[in-house]
């Protein structure tokens, strides 16, 4: 038997229905923005591996750096514990961020960083002696698939088997500058029961890679900083370049309480969350009472080799030629995203930074079991290039380390594929 078939006897995949799923591709090697698969065929990895990997895949620096810690301390119990990578890297991290971020509660992954900052918002108020358990999100959010975190996610096919069991939250549409003062209602005639306010700033990747004006958000904030609503910045997915700038906050007026990061956190190497959190929330959990502590924590906290990944990413993303990458990749994408616009089978092209998406034009609603999209993944997985559509959302995120010349690969791939598309026209 071939691995995907050793695979196929023994494995459960995500997201993944396995009666009619295809084989799974066995990936033997990856190098850069390449990933090889069994039989020596070569993929451009343009999602960036579900939207982790920074620096490309098998970064020698990283895996010098991982590796070093692995033959020094590769985990201690981070209860009465700590170690150099965990207090350099929260140093390192925090220089980044949004001024008031003081404090960094790690994980293992961008839900586990969501339950974090969730517990964190409820106990305040709980702390506080205050009875405040609502929760404010945007509709078709997507902040992860433990319990908590996937109740403050849109209601979903994802979602829909749980209905009953996830805790109440008050949905609003994104911003818009039309709907912007029908939400402020919203905030404000809630404003007394809602703890807090989760959001995915700039784009809500899962959703579909849907995109809002920084304004809108920022005016958003402001509502819920003067209602006393504490607010949730789960950067998870926008942080560490994504969006153009270092994290989606640089282009925010208002300071999120809480921020929550994994993804790109260890430039994709290993898994790792983090809940970040400001001084305010921190000295809410101080005191003599000891039910006043956040119980929570995972055997993994703050994994020496994690941090070492990370610390060793950061130090990467800071390097001017890496800020260039990003910057070129904006740039392209941007030019790009006009030839887009022009092709017949295209509507709603939208960019953030390195996240370009767009729609195939269908007459079925937008949904992620769209089959045009499933139509478009083979047809780019034919020509060695992993795209993975979202319904009929296709989009890109690829490693910051693509050159020019394999954008302009990927570019072209895009624009046959198109072509060839068979698309229900209504
Ligand atoms: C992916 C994602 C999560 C969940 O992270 P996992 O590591 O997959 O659990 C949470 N929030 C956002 C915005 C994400 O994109």
């Amino acid at each position: 038997m071939n691995l995907s078939q050793r695979d196929r006897a023994v494995n459960w995949h995500p997201y993944t229905q396995m009666k009619t799923a295809e084989d799974a591709i066995a990936i033997v090697k990856g190098k850069g923005i390449y990933l090889f698969d069994d039989a020596g065929k070569q993929y451009i990895d343009a999602v960036s591996s579900w939207w982790v990997t920074l620096h490309g895949h098998a970064h020698p620096y990283i895996a010098q750096k991982v590796s070093e810690q692995l033959h020094t301390l590769e985990q201690v119990i981070f209860a009465g514990f700590t170690h150099e990578p965990a207090v350099r890297l929260s140093e390192n991290l925090l220089k980044l961020l949004p001024e008031n971020q003081k404090k960094v509660f790690y994980s293992d992954n961008g839900s586990t960083a969501v339950e974090v900052a969730l517990k964190m918002c409820i106990q305040f108020a709980y702390n506080m002696g205050k009875q405040k358990t609502k929760i404010l999100a945007f509709k078709h959010a997507y902040h992860g698939d433990t319990f908590g975190a996937m109740s403050v996610s849109g209601r979903s096919a994802w979602t829909q088997p749980f209905g009953e069991m996830l805790f109440e939250v008050i949905f609003i549409d994104p911003p818009t500058s039309e709907n912007i003062n029908e939400l402020k209602s919203i905030i404000q005639k809630h404003s007394e029961e809602l703890a807090c306010f989760i959001y995915e700033p700039l784009v809500q990747g899962a959703a579909g890679m849907l995109m809002h004006a920084s304004e809108d958000l920022s005016e958003l904030m402001r509502l819920c900083r003067a209602n006393g609503i504490l607010m949730i910045q789960d950067e998870v997915f926008t942080g560490f370049g994504r969006t153009g700038k270092l994290f989606a906050a640089d282009y925010l007026e208002e300071q999120p309480d809480i921020m929550c990061f994994s993804k790109g956190l260890t430039g994709g190497t290993m898994p790792m969350g983090i809940t970040t959190a400001s001084n305010r929330i921190f000295e809410a959990f101080l005191s003599e009472d000891r039910y006043k502590t956040l119980f929570h924590g995972h055997s993994f906290t703050a994994n020496p080799l994690a941090c070492a990944a990370a610390l060793a990413s950061m130090e990467l993303l800071l390097k001017k030629e890496t800020l260039c990458a990003i910057d070129l990749i904006c740039k392209k994408h941007q030019s790009f995203s006009e030839e887009l616009m022009q092709h017949p089978k295209v509507e709603h092209v939208r960019q953030t930074g390195t996240i370009l998406a767009w729609e195939i034009k269908n007459n079925t609603r937008t949904s992620y079991f769209n089959e045009t999209g499933k139509a478009a993944y083979r047809k780019f997985l034919e020509r060695g290039i992993i795209m993975r559509p979202l319904g009929n959302v296709l989009y890109l995120v690829p490693p910051y380390c693509i050159t020019s010349e394999e954008l302009d690969v990927v570019y072209r791939n895009i624009m046959e594929v198109l072509d060839e598309l068979e698309v229900l026209q209504s």
